[in-house]
């Protein structure tokens, strides 16, 4: 089995890519994990974008993303806006500042000029190789797999074209098929 050198390499991309977003993150008066906490906001959908699932995601306490957020709110990276339907849940929204930090800093340039580098079939490989391990991480530890919308179980093409949550019984539009859910559950 070569599961100490898939290990070690994985460990070493760890590394330097935490280094590269803290490099990224520093020039903003931001930590590396404020910067996952805001990206992680830009790719999640309405279901997500809560306290909870910051911390869900990340795997941080409850007292670092609540600290995180604060800063991030700050600095006007987002905003809080209380839902519509439940006062109690307070969803994040990246502010169009936050976005354009984003696109500044995530992925880190020296990562994005690496994977030009490589051609697209070795892209598309590296892409299903680290879906099936991340997969196989998830359901060994039990975790949630915060997968993209289209490939939950719960996602339904109706006959006009559109989709719903099997789930929440509510509509999905086109761009909320292609975000992450805390709700997400593979195809048995
Ligand atoms: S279909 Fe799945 S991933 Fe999409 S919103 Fe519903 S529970 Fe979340």
């Amino acid at each position: 089995m070569k599961t100490k050198l898939i290990y070690d390499y994985i460990e070493r991309l760890s590394n330097l890519m935490r280094n590269e977003t803290r490099r990224e993150g520093a020039e903003y008066g931001l930590q590396p994990v404020q910067l996952e906490a805001l990206h992680y906001l830009s790719i999640c959908n309405r279901y997500s974008d809560t306290p909870m699932g910051v911390t869900e995601y990340l795997g941080q306490t409850k007292g670092t993303v609540s600290q995180s957020l604060k800063v991030l709110e700050k600095k006007g990276f987002l905003t809080k806006h209380t839902d519509n339907h439940d006062k109690r849940i307070t969803h994040l929204k990246v502010s169009s500042t936050g976005k354009k930090l984003l696109k500044k800093t995530i992925p880190t340039p020296i990562f994005s000029q690496a994977c030009e580098h490589l051609n697209e079939p070795t892209q598309t490989q590296t892409i299903s190789v680290l879906k099936d391990l991340l997969q196989a991480i998830q359901c060994a530890n039990g975790m949630k797999s915060f997968g993209v919308c289209g490939t939950c179980r719960y996602n339904q093409k109706n006959k006009d074209g559109s989709f719903s949550c099997g789930l929440t019984k509510e509509s999905l539009s086109q761009n909320d098929v292609l975000l992450i859910c805390r709700e997400h559950e593979n195809v048995l």
